[in-house]
C-alpha cells in the first residue's frame, strides 16, 4: 500500500469511527490486523462462552484458535463432524453468548453497518442476546452510505462469498447479482444497524488493512 493510500485510508477509518460513536456504538480505528485480533481478545476470558459468524476476515485473524488458547469455549457451527442436530444447538446457543465476534459487509462513513446471511445466524445474534458483540472489519468495507453498502452486497460481498461456499449462483459467473430466487441463494435474510440496537453492548474496530470480503 503506498502511502498515500495509507493516509486516505486512516482518514476514512478514522471518519468511519466518529460516525460509529455519533450513532451510539463503542468504535475504534487500529493500524493492522494484528493489533486488532490483541483487541478483540481483551473482551474473552477463561471459561467464556464465544461464538463466531462465520466470517472470512475473523477467520484471516486466527481469532478462534487464539481465544481458544486463552481457555474460552468456543461455539463454532462450522466445525468439521458436525450433525445438523448438533449444528443447530450451536447456532442457537450463539444467540447467547458471552461474545460474539463476526464481521459486516459493509460500514458506512455515516456510522452505520450492513449484513446479509443465508441463515440468518450472524444478524439474529447483532441485533440482540450475545452479552458482548465484537465486529471486526477491513478498510475495503468502507463505503459511503447504505446505497453504497447495498451496491457493494451486490458486486463483493455476496459474489465472493457464494465462489467461497462454492454455490451454483448467477452472481459467481456473472460476476455481480442476478438477484436469483434459486433455493441455493444465500442472501436472505438484510440487517441494517442505523444505531446501536438499544439492549446490547457493542464494539467496532476498523482496521487500516484490505481484511475479507
Ligand atoms: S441474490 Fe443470488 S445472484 Fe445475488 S448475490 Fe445472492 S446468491 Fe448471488
Amino acid at each position: 500500500m503506498s502511502e498515500f493510500h495509507a493516509k486516505l485510508y486512516e482518514a476514512r477509518g478514522l471518519r468511519t469511527v466518529a460516525a460509529l460513536q455519533k450513532n451510539g456504538f463503542d468504535a475504534l480505528y487500529v493500524q493492522t490486523a494484528a493489533i486488532a485480533a490483541e483487541k478483540v481478545l481483551e473482551f474473552v476470558v477463561s471459561g467464556a462462552k464465544v461464538g463466531f459468524g462465520g466470517s472470512y476476515t475473523i477467520k484471516s485473524m486466527n481469532i478462534q484458535e487464539l481465544a481458544a488458547k486463552k481457555g474460552a469455549i468456543i461455539l463454532d457451527h462450522n466445525a468439521p463432524g458436525l450433525g445438523a442436530e448438533k449444528k443447530m444447538d450451536i447456532l442457537r446457543a450463539q444467540l447467547t453468548s458471552d461474545v460474539f465476534i463476526s464481521s459486516a459487509n459493509a460500514v458506512t462513513m455515516d456510522g452505520m453497518l450492513l449484513c446479509v446471511d443465508g441463515n440468518g445466524n450472524r444478524v439474529a445474534a447483532m441485533s440482540f442476546g450475545p452479552k458482548k458483540n465484537v465486529v471486526v472489519a477491513g478498510l475495503n468495507k468502507i463505503v459511503a452510505n447504505l446505497d453504497e453498502a447495498y451496491e457493494r452486497l451486490k458486486a463483493y460481498a455476496s459474489p465472493l462469498n457464494n465462489i467461497r461456499f462454492q454455490k451454483p449462483n448467477p452472481c459467481v459467473t456473472q460476476g455481480y447479482c442476478a438477484d436469483c430466487a434459486l433455493p441455493t441463494r444465500i442472501c436472505r435474510a438484510y440487517l441494517e444497524l442505523r444505531r446501536k440496537p438499544g439492549l446490547s453492548d457493542y464494539t467496532v474496530i476498523i482496521v487500516g488493512e484490505e481484511l475479507g470480503f
